[in-house]
C-alpha cells in the first residue's frame, strides 16, 4: 500500500518520500482515507504507532484549500498535554507540510507570552498548543477561532489525567459549531467516552 492510494497529494508524498517512510502504518491506512473523506475519527493510539502523522498529513491537505487565514486566526487546532509533545507536533507539520505555502505555530505555558502573541498576529494555518496558554492568548485577543475548521485532541487521556478537563471544554465552547474533530488516546476510559459523545459526529472508529 503507498501514501497516494490513501488519497494524499503529491506535495505531501514527496515530503514522506523526504522522511523515507515506505508504507503507511495501520493507523494511517485507517485515519488518513478517513480524515480526507470528512469524518471526525476517534482512535486508539499509543505513541510510536505513526499516530501524529495520521491526523497531521490530511489535515494539511484539507487546510490546502479554503480561505487564507486572516490576522490572529488559526483553521487547524490541534491540543497537546505538554509543551515537549506540542513541540514535537508542530516539528511534524512543519516537516510534512515543507511542500506546501501553509503557515504553522506553536505555543505553551511556563515561557514569556508576548513572543507568542506577536507571533500570532499574521494567523497560522495550523496551531499546536497546550490548553491553558492557549486561553491565556484568547483572552488577550490574541488568537481568534471563528476560522477554525479542525480540532485535534492528542493524547486526550493525559490531558484529562493532568486535569485539563474545564479548559478543553471552554476551548470547544469557543469554536465554530462547524467543524472536523478528531480525537486520539493511549486508552479509552468511561471519561474519555463521555467526553467524545460530547464532540464527536458519527465517528471513525480505529484501533490499533
Ligand atoms: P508517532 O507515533 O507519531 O510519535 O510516530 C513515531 C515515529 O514513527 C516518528 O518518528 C515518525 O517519524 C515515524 N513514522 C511515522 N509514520 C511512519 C511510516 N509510515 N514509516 C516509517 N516511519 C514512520
Amino acid at each position: 500500500m503507498s501514501f497516494s492510494s490513501l488519497g494524499l497529494f503529491a506535495p505531501l508524498c514527496r515530503a514522506i518520500d523526504d522522511e523515507g517512510y515506505s508504507a503507511p502504518f495501520p493507523i494511517q491506512a485507517e485515519a488518513i482515507p478517513a480524515v480526507l473523506a470528512g469524518r471526525d475519527v476517534m482512535a486508539a493510539a499509543q505513541t510510536g504507532t505513526g499516530k501524529t502523522a495520521s491526523y497531521t498529513l490530511p489535515m494539511l491537505q484539507c487546510l490546502s484549500t479554503g480561505p487564507m487565514v486572516r490576522a490572529n486566526h488559526i483553521r487547524g487546532l490541534v491540543l497537546t498535554p505538554t509543551r515537549e509533545l506540542a513541540v514535537q507536533v508542530s516539528v511534524d507539520v512543519a516537516k510534512y507540510g515543507r511542500h506546501l505555502s501553509l503557515t504553522s505555530g506553536v505555543v505553551y505555558g511556563g515561557v514569556k507570552i508576548n513572543p507568542q502573541m506577536m507571533k500570532l498576529r499574521r494567523g497560522a494555518d495550523v496551531l499546536v498548543a497546550t490548553p491553558g496558554r492557549l486561553l491565556d492568548l484568547f483572552n488577550k485577543n490574541a488568537v481568534k477561532f471563528s476560522q477554525v475548521e479542525f480540532l485535534v485532541l492528542d493524547e486526550a487521556d493525559r490531558m484529562l489525567d493532568m486535569g485539563f478537563i474545564k479548559d478543553i471544554q471552554k476551548i470547544m465552547a469557543l469554536l465554530p459549531k462547524r467543524r472536523q474533530n478528531l480525537l486520539f488516546s493511549a486508552t479509552f476510559s468511561e471519561e474519555i467516552r463521555a467526553l467524545a459523545v460530547t464532540f464527536l459526529e458519527n465517528p471513525v472508529q480505529i484501533e490499533t
